[in-house]
């Protein structure tokens, strides 16, 4: 956060004018009252993945609008412009990740108070806080959680629709099950084995398959867009150039000239790498984009495992360097 304190004040700027058009809200809020029966539900979800559980989970009863959705973007260094603010004030219902994530929702939503909006904050379903790892989406606990908040809202909102709201959450949650037994398949094979990654983004999932993350520090310095200590940089290394790691996760959208470094060294020393995003990529679902991502793990393990690695699963014999 080099630039935290001019960030603060664009954060300043953008709040303010909310406010003003907070006074425009309120007017349009009387309007509501007075919509079609069929009108569709306005939803800001911060994360396009959230934005696409509430759109499967409403279908053509709601109007979503996600604002993180560029997949070549850092999400960390993002900052709420009017057209952010302008999304919200419109929105009955809003979700986003919480964590310090997505700080800038919150004072968007503290600045625009006063409309019947039903916010839904992914860190406060699952426990989380800033400080912990945000990104909570690679978790399989989470989204089940987030669908069934997001339904009961759904049907609080419109509840002439509440069998169709049920059966979509049943077909939701039913759909998470391949994510689940592949995590479980994963586990089963590689739990234990020891991988490293650029920044924590998937950190979360590699905990679901029992993977032993190494290089921590680094990933965080990379993550808070700050400088990662040479000890840090030294030991991160040290894995790749040693085969310490079975393979090196690779966050393509947090990316900087030290990052890229160990990208180039991972595939000069033969450790397997996959690549992984903050966002939903462009024509998948968050289920596609989980199972996509964890088929690319499972290839990259079957890669290190079949490359020699050091890296071995404890109680496994690995080769000794
Ligand atoms: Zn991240």
């Amino acid at each position: 956060m080099k630039n935290f304190g001019s960030m603060l004040n664009r954060a300043q700027r953008a709040l303010k004018l909310s406010k003003y058009l907070a006074v425009s809200a309120a007017v349009l809020a009387f309007g509501h009252v007075a919509m079609a029966a069929d009108a569709k539900i306005p939803v800001v979800a911060a994360e396009n993945f959230y934005g696409d559980v509430v759109q499967q989970l409403g279908g053509d009863r709601v109007d979503v609008t996600s604002i993180l959705s560029n997949p070549d973007q850092d999400p960390h260094l993002f900052e709420a412009s009017p057209k952010t603010a302008r999304a919200l004030q419109h929105a009955s219902l809003v979700v986003y990740n919480g964590a310090d994530y997505d700080p800038w929702m919150a004072k968007l939503l503290a600045a625009s108070k006063g409309s019947k909006r039903v916010t839904i904050v992914a860190a406060d379903l699952t426990g989380k806080k800033g400080g912990d790892n945000p990104h909570l989406w690679y978790d399989p606990a989470t989204m089940p959680k987030v669908a069934r908040a997001v339904s009961e809202a759904l049907v609080a909102a419109d509840p002439a629709h509440k069998s169709a709201y049920d059966a979509n959450l049943a077909k939701f949650l039913d759909s998470l099950k391949p994510v689940d037994a592949k995590v479980a398949d994963l586990h089963g094979r590689y739990a234990g084995v020891p991988v490293t990654a650029t920044e924590p983004v998937f950190g979360y999932m590699s905990d679901a398959v029992g993977l032993s993350m190494r290089n921590l520090r680094f990933q965080l310095a990379t993550m808070n867009d700050t400088e990662a200590s040479a000890a840090d940089i030294a030991a991160f290394e040290r894995d790749l150039r040693e085969k310490r790691v079975r393979v090196l996760i690779y966050n393509s959208q947090a990316t900087e000239a030290l990052t890229k470094r160990m990208l180039k060294l991972a595939q000069q020393s033969k450790v397997p790498t996959m690549s992984v995003t903050e966002t939903e990529p462009a024509g998948k679902t968050y289920q596609t984009w989980m199972l996509t991502q964890l088929d690319a793990l499972g290839t990259a393990l079957a890669a290190g495992d079949a490359n020699g690695a050091n890296a071995a699963a404890p109680g496994a014999k690995g080769k000794t360097p």
